[in-house]
């Protein structure tokens, strides 16, 4: 029988009324410390769900684009396992010299295509701001999967549900806070230190000279009124520090290889630094790891950076569930 023409957006089924609903999630910005409690609570359930039944139809009959033009091993699979675990599916792109893109079609083109095949679209790109541009052309929700070497949130919001995890939510506030490595480069320390600016928190920050936190980072977390300092040592700072937050230094994003090599191996953590850290610290990577964490490192407790990954499925899949209207 021929029915009339029906918007294509209209949801089926889905609580339009939940406060995520069809929302981006571009920035971490956009975040308060009420919204960082329901994400957990909300991730904490689906850990629960997944060591009960493993796999669930929360989202039966949703479909994720997986839009990657970066490289990807963690991200890239944990959005895809918590689409599979909450019943879902995905249309992975991870090749985009296989896709329309290799053809020189524009970013904007290529999501508004997608969205007419899937619910949401969670996309990583090299430019800083392409989060942003794919929101502005796409009417279905856009997860920033990292925008070059602006932000990483839902990394951020994995880091700290580790955080919360491992020493507890009373003791987010109070903690001292060391990012290691590059911190020019690497986004994910972007998110982190605004996000953890809504705690009581102090931030430390050790690098190569020439890969210091960006100024408009540390203008955000001074407009906060929360406490940071650098150093050139990590020796003088960790025997304080109750989370220590290593990044590898980003090769890639070097014009020139030579600098890249001048800094590669300054800072290695090794488990005779160890012996500087506190008891009860935890040690934490976004994770490829290159050489700053040497692997007999990996057996220490403190070693958290393997159980974050898998803290990164559940917050993905409450973050997938909230924007299509499910919790
Ligand atoms: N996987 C993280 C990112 O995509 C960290 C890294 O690549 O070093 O930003």
């Amino acid at each position: 029988m021929p029915t009339s023409p029906q918007s294509p957006h209209l949801p089926f089924g889905d609580n339009i009324h939940t406060p995520w609903y069809g929302k981006d999630i571009l920035s971490v910005k956009q975040f308060d410390r009420k919204d960082l409690d329901y994400i957990f609570g909300v991730a904490h359930e689906m850990h629960g769900m997944v060591d009960r039944i493993g796999t669930f139809d929360l989202l039966k009959g949703k479909i994720l684009a997986n839009l990657f033009y970066e490289p990807s091993t963690r991200t890239s699979s944990s959005f895809h396992a918590a689409m599979e675990r909450l019943g879902g599916s995905v249309i992975p792109i991870n090749n985009v010299k296989f896709s329309s893109v290799s053809k020189g079609e524009s970013l904007a083109d290529t999501v508004r295509s997608l969205e007419c095949y899937s619910d949401v679209i969670v996309l990583r790109h090299p430019e800083m701001g392409s989060a942003k541009i794919a929101a502005a052309a796409a009417s279905k929700p856009i997860l920033n999967a990292g925008d070059g070497v602006g932000e990483h949130p839902t990394q951020a919001l994995l880091d700290l549900f580790t955080i919360f995890s491992e020493l507890g939510e009373g003791e987010i506030d109070g903690l001292t806070v060391t990012m290691l490595g590059d911190l020019k480069y690497g986004r994910t320390v972007h998110s982190l230190a605004r996000l953890l600016t809504l705690y009581d928190v102090k931030l430390n920050y050790v690098s190569p000279d020439i890969l210091k936190m960006p100024a408009e980072v540390m203008e955000d977390v001074a407009e906060k009124g929360i406490p940071q300092a650098e150093y050139a040592s990590l020796e003088e700072i960790l025997p304080e520090t109750d989370v220590l937050y290593v990044t590898r230094i980003q090769k890639e994003r070097f014009e020139n290889p030579a600098d890249y090599k001048k800094v590669a191996d300054e800072f290695i953590i090794d488990p005779e630094m160890m012996q500087l850290a506190k008891e009860q610290m935890i040690i934490m990577h976004p994770l490829p790891r290159v050489n700053e964490i040497t692997t007999d490192v990996d057996s220490d407790p403190r070693a958290a950076y393997f159980r974050q990954m898998e803290y990164g499925l559940y917050v993905r899949m409450a973050l997938l569930a909230m924007v299509l209207g499910k919790a």
